[in-house]
């Protein structure tokens, strides 16, 4: 048995929406052990949710024009997808309201949310959750039907009964025994014989069944979530992009398609912000050693990228890939107060983690004058004032001088399983970045040896990403020898 997940650009309309549906019928005729589906909101639609909640809660009423745009959405892809023609049919105008009704119920339920978000001016993480996971259960129903009405029996699962996570709203942490006994109690039920699930993406609940989401581009996560509990042979993620490419091919537009990743390199990867894949997406599959494909829907026969436990590869270069993260903030706590004084960086990330800001980076000078840690822009209100407090004995007298704080920066990590011994890769990093006049804020280098992290100034994100790739990609690049 197989999990395809398709994402938000391989469903954004009713055109994408055939082109997966094809994928689908075609691989019910080659794959005997069958397959289930996880499909993402249509793209868009979940940035559109959270702006309706925000604006609501600002107490603006135009979210309501955002609500009915949602709804119009969803009616073009209905009309376009179950009566493109004979209106004369009798089964499929029947069937058409039946869908328009049920995606109108679950319409007025996301109005009645938002008003009420708009009547007490605020929306919690955990109402956000609840706007939030309107986008994949409009959208998976919604394809169940279409597949049904074509004659592939489907079945549409709402995740949020077996997906079972913490309170932690935004980023609900799996409980993965609860979640894999009631999946499989769920899929062990004879009626589902010879049926495709479709279920959502991105969400769950916690046992108290209030609606948690997985974090941004969750999907992924499910489909390795439902895979592993099953036992599935492939999880394959259908996505825009021929698989994971060296690097983000919007801003390195000769990025090549790595046909192989290990679990680790693609965890790296995805932690450092390539976004094709959730970087929790692999945590299953490490346990179950399933392979992870990332495949094109809008390209199906090229083979994509494998990820797995031990991947056969012939790479020219030591280094796998390159990933960015924007938008990031640089702490520095400086003062020769902090030389040899124990104890301190387990305040300083007491103070952050209690924050909830999530260390991204953490870089200390040997001479341990100063310990620099690297958080995410909107996260840098609260962790600096989670340090102030913590660390007050310390600022007053002077133990620590100052917390020095360097907005607009983004980090830049190379990733590589071959990296680990090599020393001339960093050389070249270095050297690729001066020459393209690339200023280096700071540095740190994983204990694992598979990534080097740098800190750059924004306005060189382009810059640098092309050419840390021209230096370990270009077909003339050397590679570093060990
Ligand atoms: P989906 O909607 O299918 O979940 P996403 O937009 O979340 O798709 O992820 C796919 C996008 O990730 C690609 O269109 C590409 O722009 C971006 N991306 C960033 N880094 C990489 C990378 N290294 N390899 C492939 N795609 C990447
Ligand atoms: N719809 C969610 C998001 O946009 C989850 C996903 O697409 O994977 O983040
Ligand atoms: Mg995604």
């Amino acid at each position: 048995m197989k999990i395809l997940k398709f994402g938000g650009t391989s469903v954004k309309d009713a055109g994408h929406i055939r082109s997966m549906v094809d994928i689908l019928a075609r691989l019910r005729t080659q794959e005997s052990g069958g397959f289930h589906v996880v499909c993402s909101a249509m793209k868009g639609i979940t940035d559109q949710l959270i702006t309706i909640a925000r604006t609501a809660e600002a107490g603006d009423q135009s979210y309501k024009a955002q609500i009915e745009a949602i709804g119009k959405r969803q009616q073009e892809a209905v009309a376009d997808l179950f009566a493109p023609e004979g209106l004369d049919d009798r089964d499929n105008q029947r069937l058409t309201s039946e869908v328009l009704a049920a995606l109108a119920r679950k319409m007025n339920e996301l109005r009645d949310i938002c008003h009420g978000v708009f009547l007490v001016r605020e929306c919690s993480l955990r109402s956000l959750d609840l706007v939030m996971s309107f986008g994949e259960r409009l959208n998976n129903y919604l394809v169940a039907r279409y597949l049904d009405s074509l004659g592939i029996p489907s079945v549409y699962v709402d995740a949020r009964a077996l997906v079972i996570t913490d309170d932690s709203h935004g980023r609900g942490v799996v409980q993965f025994e609860r979640t894999n006994t009631r999946i499989r109690d769920y899929f062990s039920n004879q009626v589902l014989e010879g049926m495709i699930a479709v279920i959502t993406g991105f969400i769950g609940s916690t046992e108290k069944g209030i609606t948690t989401t997985l974090g941004r581009n969750g999907s992924d996560y499910t489909a390795s979530i439902f895979g592993a509990a099953l036992g599935c042979s492939d999880i394959e993620i259908w996505t825009d992009v021929d698989g994971v490419l060296e690097a983000d091919p919007r801003v390195v537009p000769g990025a090549q398609v790595i046909d192989d990743l290990s679990i680790e390199e693609a965890m790296e990867m995805s932690y450092f912000g390539a976004e094709v894949l959730h970087p929790s997406t692999m945590l299953p599959a490490v346990e179950t050693n399933i392979p992870i494909w990332i495949k094109n829907t809008m390209n199906p026969i090229v083979r994509g990228t494998r990820i797995s436990r031990n991947p056969s590869t012939t790479r020219q270069s030591r280094v796998t890939g390159i990933a960015s993260i924007p938008k990031v903030t640089m702490i520095n706590l400086v003062g020769g107060g902090l030389i040899g004084s124990k104890g301190i960086a387990g305040k300083i990330f007491g103070a952050l983690g209690r924050s909830d800001a999530n260390i991204i980076m953490i870089s200390q000078a040997s001479s341990e004058h100063s310990i620099c840690v690297v958080i995410r822009e909107e996260e840098l209100t609260g962790a600096k004032k989670a340090l102030q407090s913590e660390l007050a004995h310390e600022l007053r007298v002077k133990q620590i001088q100052n917390i020095e704080i360097t907005p607009n920066l983004e980090v830049v990590s190379i990733i590589g399983g071959g990296m680990r011994g090599t020393p001339g890769v960093s050389g070249k990093l270095f050297s690729s970045l001066g020459q393209a006049g690339v200023n280096v804020v700071a540095i740190a280098q994983g204990s694992s040896e598979m990534n080097i992290s740098l800190v750059i100034h924004s306005k060189d994100h382009s810059n640098a990403l092309q050419a840390i790739h021209r230096g370990f990609f270009a077909p003339d690049a050397q590679d570093v020898t060990p």
